[in-house]
């Protein structure tokens, strides 16, 4: 086995060769260690020349700095034209592979990987190197990244999209905007994903859900959507957890508490408020969606005239309310609230479902909309993106909202605590603004 140790300075003056004005070749000068078994390469010093240059007479480390993992096609051709005194070679990601290493040494002619970076410093880091793949491109695990070269460009980095599929989310809600949630979580990568929801598949859910079959009916809906993302990913790449319990439950309770990340597309309140005391508990970020589409006309978000209904159809409107709620940063109650807190709290606390209301769903629901859930599903994964990439820094509550004739107008509402009282769930100085509406 074959290590490399650099100092800290040796090793922050090398990750600036690149930002430098004039194109250079980077040489590390290099000592031997040997112990057991290991070849412990020492690196002493950083030599920098003119391209055309020829290298050091004495042990070095070539180095180049990569946009892209390093294959073992590429290690031989650097072994075909490295000079004589070249003992081994150092790739250094750069732009979209910032951050990743990769290394090789020359023993007894063959091309061997690298173990590990050793930082002498503080930290003490050590640093595993990726062994060199025969593919192309791939991930740690093997698996080729081309699959995932454009949503690892437009995210900026593979870095970013490396950390966002490494999360286990645990999905609670897994019908209309959940299916469509669940299916674009399994396509990305993602390697665990955890889903809860207590409910059937019944014949009403089958025009807006994703990944589900009319054979699907009367299985419980994470029981019909597993199978699915486990085929939707790359074989043996996912894993999911399926909860047929509500998430009041113990068990439903325990496997969200493993999670990294909450996503709630609950359709109540009752759900939504224990998900919210769960992520405030256990310092989980949550992604809360809930959609709407009602027989009523609209609040007017952004467009304060009212805008006239066309003739021959009832009143609608419809949006969406999505909120980013991160720990420390607030909660469920206090950033943008829940709109039948009282019989939420009375539920939970009693087990005692909430009394129907007087109207029937669809005099104020009219239904749902896979275009309306789409566009919910597809802003809250933009916040989660945008979260991992480190864009977003804060909680955020977006309301979507659809008027009468389809024009579709997105607010971001302030979220600035006002003055007492605290927040009951999280301790926040002062209530936010009640005024959730949709979901
Ligand atoms: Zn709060």
């Amino acid at each position: 086995m074959s290590i490399l140790t650099l100092p800290t300075p040796l090793l922050r003056r090398l990750v600036l060769v690149p930002s430098e004005a004039q194109p250079t070749r980077a040489w590390l000068r290099t000592a031997l260690s040997l112990h057991a078994d290991t070849s412990e390469w020492l690196a002493r010093g950083l030599v920098l020349m003119p391209p055309a240059t020829a290298a050091p007479r004495e042990p070095i480390f070539g180095v180049t700095f990569v946009t892209e993992p390093p294959t073992q096609a590429v290690a031989h051709t650097t072994e075909a034209a490295r000079p004589p005194t070249a003992v081994g070679h150092l790739y250094l990601g750069v732009e979209q592979m910032r951050g990743r290493l990769w290394g090789v040494t020359w023993p007894n002619e063959q091309v061997e990987p690298l173990a590990s970076l050793k930082v002498a410093g503080p930290g003490l880091h050590t640093i595993p190197l990726a062994p060199l793949s025969s593919k192309e491109t791939s991930d740690p695990d093997g698996l080729s990244l081309d699959r995932w070269s454009r949503t690892i460009g437009a995210l900026g980095s593979a870095a970013v999209w490396q950390r966002l599929v490494n999360l286990h989310i645990a999905l609670v809600g897994c019908g209309r905007t959940g299916s469509l949630i669940a299916v674009a979580l399994a396509r990305l990568g993602l390697r665990h994903l955890t889903l809860i929801d207590p409910d059937r598949l019944e014949l009403h859910n089958l025009g807006e859900m994703d990944a589900v079959v009319e054979g699907d009916l009367g299985r419980p809906k994470v029981d019909a959507l597993a199978p699915y993302l486990i085929a939707a990913a790359p074989a043996g790449h996912l894993t999911v957890q399926a909860v047929a319990r509500p998430i009041t439950d113990p068990d439903a309770v325990r496997a969200a508490k493993r999670a990294d990340v909450l996503i709630a597309c609950v359709d109540n309140d009752t759900a939504r408020l224990a998900m919210g005391i769960i992520a405030t508990l256990y310092h989980k970020p949550l992604l809360d969606i809930g959609t709407g589409v009602l027989r009523q006309p609209g609040s007017g978000v952004g467009t304060p005239s009212i805008v006239s209904q066309p003739s021959g159809l009832p009143p609608r409107t419809m949006g969406a309310d999505l909120r980013l709620i991160l720990p420390g940063q607030g909660c469920i109650l206090c950033v943008g609230g829940l709109g039948q807190y009282g019989p939420a709290v009375n539920e939970l606390m009693h087990r005692r479902p909430t009394p129907p209301p007087a109207q029937e769903w669809h005099q104020q629901r009219a239904g749902s909309l896979r275009s309306l859930n789409t566009l919910a599903s597809g802003l809250a994964l933009q916040m989660l993106n945008d979260l991992v990439a480190e864009r977003l820094t804060a909680s955020t509550w977006a309301r979507l909202e659809v008027d009468a004739i389809g024009h579709l107008t997105t607010a971001y509402p302030v979220l600035e605590p006002p003055t007492a009282p605290t927040c009951p769930l999280c301790g926040r100085a002062g209530l936010g603004d009640n005024g959730l509406g949709w979901g």
